[in-house]
């Protein structure tokens, strides 16, 4: 196998399909240079080599150098300059690349190849020593930092010491002399602090550099995102090794980033930063807040800063010619960095730029407008579970804004919390329920764990591509950032504001989409769901066959999901309404009978309050299908526990404590998820099952009657494991059904049907279909069920599961398709093997799980049933399970 692939002067060995074998920036770079695009020629190891490499103990073996030393002549051959040489030195770049990018994540190393000989070649050849010194101590400073392991901060203190010394604010502003100074003071830190000497000679410095990159994949924060974000181990990073550009070559250099559109807002406007003098990691860094690349983005963010639309006329125009033919190709919005040296522009990078949900929408939208791609795929283009960033509140237009602190609007929403100013401190509130504002100067990978934990971030430097803004918006959090009208004082834990100081745990709201820090808790709304979303909603529902179904047990919970696009409710949890008010109180007095007629007496007094619960849910539903389920849990979850608990509703009840504390043991279970609950009830007490019909039925007359249009009430059995659990319970069903009919002069259609949530009524359920007239897959029990894990007690072991790499991810989240799917698979065949028009659905948490649900569609539910807030998610993604 070939280790090294070569790019350059319009060559290329790869191309973007190559993305797995060389990582997503080794693919497009040789993509650009096919196309033409100014690339600096390079070359780039698979990122096989990368696990090689492990299984090599760290080393990188003679073969793969050799192909690199080739590759590197190429280079040469190329430039006209030599690795190595005292004349027209060539140095290069180091980068990682993995198969998805990893922002912030892994490791890069720049100005490769200088040592004391060749610094001089290179200011000779530039004519310029400063940017030669000025590159060496960059060089030390990566290399130090990256592979040799020394941090940042000792580097930054004695740059900051020396520049205090000499009274310069700005690097730009120091002199050759100035920088040689400082390089001769770096190295004798290395010497101190690792009691060696930076090498000088370039090729152990290439060896160094390409093993850090490899070993950077297995860094701390490298497997926290993978974790994170579900990227396998094994991939490995692939390694670009390419000839260095100059952004640091006087003020007719630069480097900068942009995005074909705009991340945020999805606009459709070349949107970017760029720094003059520069190196490409001061604007990532967020060291130097960058000028705007357009006098648009210039205007719109006030700043005074000449855009390099104004600066740099030429190389704009090319930028704005390459950007066009980038998005054209990739058919995407784009994400690219860019070096011009002395006024000539070169390419470093492109890929798809990571977006804001509505930024997604927008972009997909516009480019089903501008024919650029088709309505399908513009439904594929939006990731279901991103659309939870949609539904985030927005700050009431109406509030009086007390506007404290401004800075860039960096990922969209809106936020409030208390200030905390460590990941740790996040990450402990997050723990404890506690709603955190998350503040830093700037943020870096050590912070994810914190930026995860907390409702919204907001730091005080950095532009809209620092790794606060990218993170946040990936994980879509509302993040403000480069509030530079703030200033953070960490040491005494403040942050001092526009005419305000606040403390550790002061509440502020952030406004993500408009990039205003605001005092206090402020009026949020909903956000309005039409537009853009409106459209992808649309062209995702024509595309879809599932149906999408809402869990809902108050006629508000069902409002909303209709509001979301809900086509019926697949699971109303009668249980639910008891516990409200008045209701656990008449519950109470029918679990503590001590007869049936003393059942009897509580259940005629809880009809009229089940009746109206279910009118008022046939009413909301309007003749859409509602499936409720009859009393599922065990009954002692309706008693109270403790002693004083106890000792209270026995005084409300007029009962002895005793005996009412007696009563409760005996209800008592050891295992109650597997004990007296769902059916079984229904078998020892049938009078429930009575009362609940009745009142459905009763309900069903009553919404038709006042809405007009007909209820078909679809009635559910919880926790079958026998057909004739089923035919017991059915039976007293169809009993009130011919009662109802009879006194109301009027015929009800209805369905009987049951949860399928045990192991044995999925392999019966061809038996079960007998009596069933449609199933509903119950996957939280049947999860439990099958492996045997208790769904409340999963949590404390699953984690350690998943960390351990004996699980890949928790079955009570996404489904378990080789077992649990296996029962559902099993389950849906054989019982419509019985009855062929059966309807099948999920109602288990796995119903808005967009994987679960691509595998509903494989094995042909008629729909799924989530929470309102999922349903959007489920609609999108049943859509994309089809497309
Ligand atoms: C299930 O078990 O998947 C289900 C929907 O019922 P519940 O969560 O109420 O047990
Ligand atoms: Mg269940």
């Amino acid at each position: 196998t070939k280790w090294v692939y070569r790019f350059g002067d319009g060559q290329a060995e790869g191309g973007a399909r190559d993305h797995e074998m060389l990582g997503g920036k080794g693919a497009n770079l040789a993509e650009m240079c096919a196309l033409g695009l100014p690339v600096p020629p390079g070359l780039t190891i698979v990122s096989d080599a990368c696990d090689t490499y492990y299984k090599n103990g760290g080393h990188i073996d003679d073969r793969l150098k050799a192909e690199v030393r080739a590759g590197i002549a190429a280079i040469e051959a190329i430039t006209g300059r030599h690795f190595g040489s005292t004349s027209q030195p060539l140095l290069l770049s180091v980068r990682s690349g993995a198969r998805v990018s990893m922002p912030g994540m892994m490791d890069t190393v720049l100005n490769l190849g200088l040592n004391d000989e060749t610094v001089q070649a290179l200011g000779h050849d530039a004519g310029d020593a400063r940017f030669a010194w000025d590159s060496y101590r960059r060089f030390i400073q990566m290399y130090a930092d990256v592979v040799m392991g020394l941090g940042n901060d000792a580097f930054e203190e004695i740059l900051e010491d020396e520049k205090a010394k000499l009274g310069h604010e700005l690097d730009t502003e120091l002199s050759a002399t100035e920088w040689q100074h400082i390089v001769s003071l770096y190295k004798r830190l290395i010497e101190e602090e690792l009691g060696k000497e930076f090498p000088q000679n370039p090729e152990v410095q290439l060896w160094g550099a390409v093993g850090a990159v490899f070993s950077s994949w297995m860094s701390a924060r490298a497997v926290t995102y993978r974790q994170l974000h579900n990227i396998p181990e094994g991939w490995g990073t692939a390694v670009n090794i390419q000839a260095m550009v100059f952004g640091n070559l006087g003020n007719a250099s630069a480097t900068g980033v942009a995005f074909t559109r705009n991340p945020s807002t999805g606009e459709k406007a070349l949107y970017g930063e760029f720094l003059v003098n520069a190196q490409g990691e001061d604007v990532v860094a967020g060291i130097r807040t960058p000028h705007s690349i357009t006098e648009e983005g210039r205007l719109s963010s006030g700043s005074d800063k000449p855009s390099m639309e104004k600066l740099m006329p030429e190389a704009f125009r090319e930028l704005c010619r390459i950007c066009t033919e980038l998005e054209i190709h990739y058919r995407d919005m784009q994400d690219i960095e860019f070096t011009i040296e002395r006024g000539k522009l070169w390419m470093l990078q492109t890929r798809s730029g990571k977006r804001s949900t509505r930024a997604a929408m927008k972009i997909a939208v516009d480019m089903v407008d501008e024919k650029v791609i088709t309505e399908e795929e513009a439904v594929l283009r939006i990731e279901p579970s991103s659309l939870d960033q949609l539904l985030h509140p927005t700050i009431d237009p109406r509030v009086n804004r007390q506007v404290i602190g401004t800075g860039l609007p960096a990922s969209p929403g809106a936020a409030t919390g208390a200030i905390v100013f460590t990941a740790e401190e996040a990450v402990e509130a997050d723990a404890e329920g506690r709603k955190v504002i998350l503040l830093r100067v700037e943020t870096s990978p050590e912070d994810i764990h914190g930026m995860h934990a907390a409702e919204g971030i907001l730091t005080t430097r950095g532009g809209m591509t620092s790794h606060a803004a990218v993170v946040a918006r990936g994980m879509g959090i509302p993040c403000v950032v480069g509030a530079g009208t703030m200033r953070i004082d960490q040491r005494n834990e403040r942050l001092l504001g526009i005419g305000v100081t606040l403390k550790k745990g002061d509440i502020i709201t952030i406004d993500g989409s408009a990039g205003q820090v605001l005092k206090g808790e402020v009026p949020m709304i909903q956000p309005e769901l039409s537009g853009d979303f409106g459209r992808i909603m649309g062209w995702a529902d024509r595309a879809r066959r599932m149906t999408v179904r809402t869990n809902a047990d108050t006629p508000a919970d069902a409002r909303a999901a209709r509001s979301f696009g809900a086509e019926g409710i697949g699971l109303c949890r009668t249980e639910h309404m008891f516990f409200e008010g008045e209701r656990i109180h008449v519950m109470r007095e029918m679990i503590l009978a001590e007869d049936e007629k003393g059942r009897r007496l509580a259940l005629d007094k809880l009809l009229p309050m089940q009746r109206s619960d279910f009118t008022g849910l046939f009413t909301v539903m309007h003749g859409l299908p509602v499936t409720i389920r009859l009393l599922d849990p065990p009954l002692h979850e309706f008693l109270p526990k403790t002693d004083d608990e106890v000792a209270e509703v026995a005084f409300a009840m007029g009962m002895e404590p005793l005996a009412l504390r007696q009563r409760v043991d005996a209800l008592h279970e050891f295992n109650p998820m597997l004990g007296h609950r769902g059916c079984r009830l229904a078998i020892s007490y049938p009078e429930i099952v009575e009362m609940q019909a009745r009142a459905i039925f009763e309900a069903a007359v009553a919404a038709a009657q006042e809405t007009g249009a007909a209820v078909v009430p679809e009635i559910m059995v919880p926790l079958v494991g026998l057909r004739s659990e089923l035919d017991y319970v059915k039976a007293c069903i169809d009993a009130i059904a011919g009662n109802v009919m009879a006194e109301a002069g009027m015929k009800i259609d209805y369905l009987v049907g049951t949860m399928i949530e045990l192991p044995r009524a999925a392999l019966r359920a061809h038996v079960i279909a007998e009596a069933a007239e449609f199933f509903s897959f119950g996957t939280n029990d049947l999860t439990q069920t099958t492996f045997g894990i208790s769904r409340d007690d999963a949590s404390a072991f699953i984690p350690t599961y998943q960390r351990k790499g004996i699980i890949e991810h928790d079955p009570f989240i996404s489904l378990d398709f080789d077992g649990v799917g296996e029962l559902i698979s099993i389950a849906a065949e054989r019982g419509r093997r019985t009855r062929n028009d059966m309807k099948l659905g999920i109602c288990g948490e796995h119903g808005g799980d967009p994987a679960s649900i691509r595998f509903c569609e494989t094995i042909g539910l008629d729909y799924v049933s989530c929470s309102p807030f999922r349903v959007p998610i489920a609609r999108l993604a049943a859509a994309q399970a089809v497309i």
